[in-house]
């Protein structure tokens, strides 16, 4: 470790100025890799891309250099064999606009880690423990902790001597009590298989938690917040000041809201009914609930564009799904309000929770005795800023706050490595 950069932290002004102050953000997937260049001086981003299709002969790098003010994207495609050779191409990209691996501008290499189970409460500098203990959790997280795994090692290969800190997802829900984290299931059965709600996409909830606190001109530590993350999966989480206290995503992402293919919360006893008397094995009832449930299970399209044009033009089977998905979403609400007690701000962010204005009309609707409801003529604005939706004056506000997980994975490598972890804690 002593080969790392010394912590900005620790150097005078003039000598800040010049410490390296870019945060390579990977997010490494079974079959992609996304990425991200950031200066953390100013929070600009550099580059972006994504490698599609790895190990496939139709392989596919797209490129977004952000400098200079031109944003072409630069597709590639042709085989690319594996995650190493994928990094390799991206630093080829980056290496086309002088922003290449071998940089001394680059800080550190901030990775996305789905589990980090109960030991990972922050972001952590990657070292052999790390890894092995990341290792150590693949079966509570088979789709997702391999790849990311292969991602940290292969950029560890590119730069040995640069710092690689891993971001969890489950981290913001380590605060959580044994009250939610506990399943009501036999205490020593669940210890032996680590059986407990871990919760995920966490940094979103995290940032977003933050984010709305700021645009109420509060210190997050003044606020609670019910965050709901509605992208192609979808949680939410109860935000006690700054720290969560309960999230609807569990063992693995499965558990919770109407998702795009997953089905969210059901009766457990559905698993032993299909595989008694419907014959089906533990893989295929896996992909039933994980693949083929949610809004496309229940319509055929898990896009909800899609879904509200369908909606729009009188098609029952959409306006079902719809309905499912609204009132699940509305149970959470609820139940997070009582979790909370007092409620200070409904945040909607990802994907459909940025985008979809009905979604957010319909799951407040006829929650004005809870002090929460939604001025149409807000809710219609289309912004990328956070912005507040409801009248006036409401009890509670309710909000748009689009996310940016790789900016804060970036924020958090960053501090971690220039010496400010404090910062990283999610609270300020
Ligand atoms: P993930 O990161 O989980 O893949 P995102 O947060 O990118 O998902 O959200 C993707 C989903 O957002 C799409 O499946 C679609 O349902 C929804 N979405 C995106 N744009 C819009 C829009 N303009 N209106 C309604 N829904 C949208």
């Amino acid at each position: 470790m002593s080969s790392h950069p010394s912590p900005a932290g620790a150097l005078p002004d003039e000598q800040r100025q010049a410490a390296p102050s870019r945060v390579l953000v990977l997010n490494s997937g079974s079959s992609s890799v996304k990425y991200q260049l950031l200066d953390m001086r100013n929070h600009s981003r550099l580059a972006m891309g994504l490698v599609e299709r790895i190990g496939e002969r139709t392989s596919r790098l797209t490129h977004t250099p952000l400098t200079g003010g031109g944003a072409e994207p630069r597709e590639t495609t042709g085989p690319i064999a594996d995650h190493e050779a994928a990094l390799k191409s991206v630093a080829e990209e980056l290496a086309k606009d002088g922003l290449g691996l071998d940089s001394p501008e680059l800080a550190a290499i901030g990775h996305r880690v789905v589990h980090g189970g109960l030991k990972f409460t922050r972001p952590t500098l990657v070292d052999d423990t790390v890894l092995a203990e990341i290792q150590r959790l693949i079966p509570v997280a088979p789709l997702h902790n391999p790849a990311n795994l292969t991602g940290i090692l292969t950029a560890r290969a590119l730069r040995p001597d640069l710092p690689q800190v891993a971001v969890f997802d489950t981290a913001f829900h380590t605060t959580m009590p044994e009250s939610a984290a506990r399943y009501a299931i036999d205490v020593k059965t669940a210890d032996e298989h680590r059986i407990r709600r871990y919760g995920f996409h966490g940094t979103s909830h995290a940032f977003v938690s933050r984010a709305t606190a700021k645009l109420l001109g509060k210190d997050p530590s003044e606020v609670n917040v019910i965050v709901l993350h509605l992208g192609n999966g979808a949680s939410a989480s109860a935000v006690r000041e700054g720290r969560c206290v309960d999230t609807s995503m569990g063992l693995t992402p499965l558990e919770g809201l109407v998702m795009g293919t997953r089905s969210g919360d059901t009766d457990p006893a559905v698993i032993f009914h299909l595989m008694r008397v419907g014959g089906m094995s533990t893989d295929e009832i896996d992909t039933l609930l994980n693949k083929k449930s949610g809004l496309i299970g229940l319509c055929g399209d898990n896009d909800m564009r899609e879904i509200r044009r369908r909606v729009d033009a009188g098609d029952e089977q959409a306006r079902l799904a719809f309905d499912i998905y609204i009132h699940r979403l509305k149970k959470y609400i609820g139940a997070y309000y009582a979790v909370l007690g007092r409620v200070d701000a409904v945040a909607f962010t990802a994907g459909v929770g940025e985008n979809a204005a009905p979604v957010r009309e319909a799951a407040v609707a006829g929650l004005e005795g809870l002090g929460l409801a939604v001025d149409g003529e807000l809710n219609a604005v289309r912004s990328d800023e956070p912005r507040l939706i409801s009248p006036e004056h409401a009890r509670v506000a309710v909000a748009v706050v689009p996310t940016d997980e790789e900016l804060e994975i970036a924020t958090q490598t960053y501090a971690l490595v220039s010496g400010s972890a404090e910062r990283s804690d999610g609270l300020t």
